[in-house]
């Protein structure tokens, strides 16, 4: 695609790409799906929306490659308009922020062929280099980094409205976490009973909200998870697997 051409695909507020719909202002300005949801007026000309979409320019988008926005830096890859943001989103020649933002208030970023060095100086306590591992922790925003298969794992446990959310997402595309899957397994402390629910490997891509309301995670009420205890532990086991 032509430098003018990509030019008039950024939208004028986030600067991204715009993914259809695109909808138009009154005097026929673009704007992208996501911002349209946040401003009132159109940040170019100050006119209200409509709900008219700029079919030709949608057309266009679909139609059309995406060179990846950290090509500077030597990311030579291209991508559809669907693939572009997730691409971007964990691009090796870009910067990614830590995990540990989410429940840590780190503020670390940096490439992601860094993030493990900046983990073992910063949250060593939370980094594995491991593939199986016991999860025991019964509390709200725990996360865990797991190296192996040489890449890097982030596993996120939410408890929300007596409700278990766990997910293990890979530092990486979708493409590249559905070769990845991981195991969950609950033992009861008889030695008998057990939960196992096997899923695919999430993208970090992803965020962890989205996952768990689409229930592409591990999810469990407390009252079923109280019978998996053991000394006030949990007795959850994670493997993950190439596919
Ligand atoms: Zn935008
Ligand atoms: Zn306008
Ligand atoms: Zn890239
Ligand atoms: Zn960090």
């Amino acid at each position: 695609m032509g430098e003018v051409l990509l030019k008039e695909m950024e939208c004028p507020v986030c600067m991204q790409y715009m993914v259809p719909p695109i909808k138009l202002c009154t005097n026929g300005h673009n704007i992208c799906r996501k911002c349209r949801e946040r401003v009132q007026l159109c940040p170019t000309c100050r006119a209200k929306f409509s709900e008219i979409r700029n079919v030709v320019l949608e057309n266009i988008a679909r139609s059309q490659n995406y060179p990846c926005a950290n090509r500077q830096s030597g990311c030579l890859e291209v991508f559809s308009i669907e693939h572009i943001a997730e691409h971007q989103a964990v691009c090796v020649c870009g910067k990614i922020k830590c995990p540990f933002k989410l429940n840590k208030n780190c503020s670390w970023d940096g490439f992601k062929s860094d993030l493990k060095e900046h983990a073992k100086a910063a949250h060593t306590a939370y980094l594995f280099e491991l593939s199986s591992f016991h999860s025991s922790l019964f509390e709200d925003r725990i996360m865990n980094l797991f190296s192996c298969f040489g890449e890097l794992f982030v596993q996120y446990k939410r408890i929300r409205d007596g409700r278990l959310y766990c997910a293990v997402q890979l530092i990486g595309t979708s493409s590249e976490a559905s070769k990845y899957k991981c195991a969950f397994t609950l033992r009861a402390a008889n030695g008998i009973e057990q939960i196992s629910n096997t899923l695919f490997v999430r993208s970090y891509s992803e965020d962890f909200e989205t996952i768990s309301n689409s229930g592409k995670c591990l999810c469990l009420d407390e009252a079923v998870i109280r019978h998996y205890f053991e000394e006030n532990k949990l007795n959850l086991t994670v493997t993950l697997s190439t596919v």
